[in-house]
């Protein structure tokens, strides 16, 4: 049995009959740059998770950074994140001009860990991004708290963590902003590159609104200069199609990660995800443990079941970010988890056989 990493192809199947006339009609009316598809989903997409505003931009990245950029963040200033995440996270940061500063994560929930925040502030930070990695909230309560000690905004990951929930409250709830992306291969994806920004912050919305597009409100004239950050039709109307499967979906995601942990549990050294008790994890990613890990990834794909490393080198450890400084051993459970992580096959469509098939070739590579 062939088990990939993701399928988007088993989803597109069941979303055709209704993903071809919406972007038809993208064609049709021309409205390939926002427009109505775009303007439509942004609601529905703010409403989902209990927001006012979302912005639609290009891509997850872009997200991130027009939020930094609004927020006046720039050269002399320090943005605290964690070096275990995908680069975006930093690059949005480095692109400011600001100087991305980093903190060790929580061994049991892979997000940034509180207890190593308020060390890190200095006089120059401007803002904080927690970043919900693999589609688990980080210690929002802990971590507003020392934002608010301290008047910094916290500016929300949530890249990997659509529909999430920490305290019974959705992501992108606690901070000024949240960033989300729409990559294909993401929780929500769109058929291309997309990405969003929410706020419940009325000025800020407007500012990332002209920001994402030349600084303007009215064409061809520009308050500020901006940049073209702007969401295409044809993505809006792809997303407005799949946003009302997205629940369903991440109870899907939900029940298989229940699945591999009912029947992973006591194989081999295996570590699995750990749900904190005030969290709804959205599994973007299910990641274990084990200190075979290329052995274990060999094996498995020798059985064609293809498995991801999220990510084999941390951030600090990067050559894009020599000059910052740091050295190996200065987050240790972050180095750690970049040596031991698996990411598993996880995607809504997985069916038990296949899940099944992967646990017995783990089994199998374990005895
Ligand atoms: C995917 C991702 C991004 C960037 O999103 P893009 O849409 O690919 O630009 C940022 N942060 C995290 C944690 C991500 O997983």
């Amino acid at each position: 049995m062939k088990v990939p990493f993701v399928d988007l192809h088993a989803q597109y199947q069941s979303l055709k009959h209704e993903m071809l006339p919406a972007v038809e009609k993208i064609m049709e009316t021309s409205q390939f740059i926002l427009g109505k598809a775009v303007e439509d989903f942004e609601k529905q997409f703010a409403a989902s998770h209990g927001m006012k505003h979302c912005i639609g931009v290009g891509t997850g990245t872009d997200a991130l950074h027009i939020v930094l950029w609004a927020l006046n963040i720039g050269s002399g200033d320090e943005v605290i994140t964690v070096s275990h995440t995908f680069i975006a996270t930093a690059e949005a940061i480095s692109l400011t001009g600001a100087k991305p500063v980093f903190v060790d994560i929580d061994p049991e929930t892979y997000t940034m860990n509180p207890a190593l925040l308020e060390k890190a502030i200095t006089p120059k930070t401007k803002a904080i991004i927690p970043v919900h990695l693999y589609g688990q909230p980080a210690a929002m309560a802990d971590i507003i708290a020392i934002a608010n000690r301290h008047g910094i905004p916290v500016v929300e990951d949530a890249c990997q963590a659509h529909l999430a929930q920490y305290d019974g409250r959705f992501v992108g709830q606690f901070g000024v902003a949240a960033a989300f992306s729409f990559y294909p291969g993401k929780n929500l994806g769109a058929y291309g590159e997309g990405g969003g920004v929410t706020t419940n912050d009325d000025a800020l919305a407007k500012k990332i609104r002209m920001l994402r597009d030349h600084g303007s409100e009215k064409k061809y004239h520009h308050a500020v200069w901006g940049h073209n950050y702007r969401l295409d039709g044809i993505q809006g109307a792809v997303l407005g199609v799949k946003l009302p499967r997205l629940n369903e979906w991440t109870e899907a995601r939900r029940r298989h990660a229940a699945q591999y942990t009912r029947l992973l549990n006591g194989l081999g050294d295996m570590v699995l995800p750990q749900e904190s008790n005030r969290a709804r994890h959205v599994y973007h990613l299910f990641v274990v443990q084990t200190q075979h890990r290329e052995a274990l990834q060999a094996h498995l794909a020798s059985r064609e079941v293809f498995t991801g490393l999220h990510y084999p080198l941390p951030l600090h450890l990067q050559d894009a970010y020599k000059d910052l400084g740091y050295t190996r051993g200065d987050f240790p459970v972050t180095e750690r988890l970049a040596e031991r992580g698996l990411s598993l096959p996880m995607f809504s469509e997985l069916t038990d056989e296949q899940i099944a098939y992967v646990v017995s070739s783990i089994g199998e590579f374990f005895d």
